[in-house]
């Protein structure tokens, strides 16, 4: 215990200050079950001192001539990959990502969304002008104000960059509420910005949970505008909070994404969808959880998707290699046993995995890779978002039954389609209620926005979009487009 990080300090108006009063938290390492730093969670008085440093920033800030907040940007990418080595340290030991998925993918993924920000923000036309037909009409982009940003721990840098990033950019001023479970990294990259002279009180970070500091921000009456990326039940929460104070409200949720397969797949289909579902130890939101196979392809997907269960090697997050690491918590660890638990209850056929620790482990908060045949979309397993490495696959004869059963979720986040037939891959693609749809394994484009529908938020991350979701638009006439 005597080697545990000291956390305890937050990040306020270009300082680390103590908490109000004290309240420890630490921070356990889902590899090990040990503690590997301890953390403050903060109160009223810490989430008033911090949100007033925003405030007190936001006029300077918003008045720093674009090209300056993109310079200060620009540091901080470069800050960030030369400590991304820590940074892989802190995400492997406070959510489990193996060590080397952990610098390649979790690390990359904040690399990656400051760098498609960079380059969507130079283009960036802050008046535009709204037509021909009306031309003294423009209209202007402008910062928010104050914005309170609340992440999760499943992919900690990209979620946090998808917020930071563009409120530095766009003018605003904000303060940062990061999972508590998962804090470590968001304190690193407090020590990046610092580094690179992001001005104090523009960025501010109070650590909390979601009851705590997490309401406090969404009823703040001096935070305009709450982005959120976590479970539909707190998007919920927040939304209702923020009402009446009429804050704009940005919500990233859950997914319980489709994977539809059509027998003209091309041979890596089951294998990728399997892998993607496994990827994170299943705890990404766009997950392809539910894999729809057209039934001449049907019983060969399941044998496939078996081995690729078998054949994905599970592992701590402290050594080197492709495996996946833990889930992140033992909540999380019983709430995934109870839904596999559900799922051999109401009938699906396991073909892979199942409850309880794999085999020859006995600490760390491990899951088996499992797979289930023969759901049918009505079962627990096919409705609830697991957030486990755990596939379900559901038998189809027709596209139109394929579409039905993908949009009969609560949820509208990502789905996926595998067919060599262009013309039908365009129209599933347009038939499907989700924000995303990626098809034949090649991935959206850099830039692309991130959001969903219904269930999963209506937000939209990443690139010119996410951009625009950190301003306001105003609208304007009598502009003098010669002076
Ligand atoms: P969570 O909702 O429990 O927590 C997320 C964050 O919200 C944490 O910082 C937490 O402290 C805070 N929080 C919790 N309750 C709150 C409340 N009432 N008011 C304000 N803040 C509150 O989610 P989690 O367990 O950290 O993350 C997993 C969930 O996030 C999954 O459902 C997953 O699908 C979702 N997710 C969505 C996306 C997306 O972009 N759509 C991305 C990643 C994760």
């Amino acid at each position: 215990m005597t080697d545990l990080l000291d956390k305890r300090e937050f990040y306020i108006d270009g300082a680390w200050v103590a908490p109000a009063a004290a309240r420890d938290l630490e921070v356990i390492d889902p590899s090990t079950e040990e503690p590997v730093a301890v953390i403050s969670l903060g109160g009223q008085e810490d989430t008033d001192r911090a949100v007033a440093a925003a405030k007190r920033a936001f006029p300077a800030w918003a008045a720093t001539p674009p090209a300056e907040r993109l310079a200060v940007v620009e540091k901080v990418l470069e800050i960030y990959q030369r400590r991304a080595p820590d940074m892989a340290w802190a995400i492997s030991h406070e959510m489990g990502a193996p060590q080397d998925m952990s610098l390649d993918d979790q690390v990359d993924a904040g690399a990656y969304h400051t760098k498609n920000f960079i380059t969507a923000f130079r283009d960036f036309r802050f008046i535009r002008p709204l037509g021909e037909h009306a031309p003294t009409s423009m209209v202007a982009w402008e910062p928010v104000g104050v914005v309170g940003l609340i992440t999760p721990w499943n992919w900690p840098m990209n979620q946090v960059t998808l917020k930071v990033i563009p409120a530095l950019l766009a003018g605003d001023t904000c303060v940062l509420k990061p999972s508590e479970i998962a804090p470590l990294s968001s304190m690193l990259f407090a020590e990046i910005l610092h580094e690179a002279g992001v001005p104090a009180g523009v960025f501010n970070l109070v650590n909390g949970d979601g009851a705590g500091v997490g309401s406090q921000l969404s009823v703040h009456p001096d935070v305009e505008m709450i982005s959120f990326t976590g479970s539909t039940r707190a998007g919920i929460a927040i939304s209702k909070a923020a009402a009446d104070s009429l804050k704009k409200v940005c919500l990233e949720l859950g997914g319980k994404g489709a994977n539809i397969v059509f027998a003209d797949a091309d041979d890596k289909a089951v294998v990728r969808g399997a892998r993607h579902c496994f990827y994170n130890s299943g705890q990404s939101c766009n997950a392809p959880t539910r894999m729809l196979v057209e039934r001449a392809a049907y019983d060969r997907a399941v044998e496939v998707a078996a081995k690729v269960a078998q054949e994905t090697a599970v592992a701590s997050a402290h050594q080197p290699g492709k495996h996946i690491g833990p889930v992140v918590s033992r909540p999380q660890w019983e709430k995934i046993q109870g839904l596999i638990q559900a799922g051999i209850d109401e009938g699906a056929r396991l073909v892979a995995g199942g409850t309880g620790l794999p085999e020859g482990v006995n600490r760390g908060y491990f899951v088996r890779p499992t797979v289930f045949a023969d759901v049918t979309n009505d079962m627990t397993i096919a409705r609830q978002e697991v957030f486990g490495p755990v596939l379900t696959i559901i038998p189809f004869d027709s596209e139109e039954e394929a579409v039905a059963i993908a949009n009969d979720t609560p949820y509208g986040l990502t789905n996926y389609v595998q067919s060599q037939n262009g013309a039908r891959r365009n129209r599933v693609a347009r038939q499907l209620r989700s924000g995303m749809v990626e098809m034949n394994g090649i991935s959206r484009g850099a830039g692309s926005a991130f959001g969903g529908v219904k269930m999963s938020g209506r937000a939209r991350e990443g690139g010119v979009m996410g951009l625009e979701e950190f301003m306001d638009s105003k609208a304007i006439s009598g502009w003098d487009v010669d002076a």
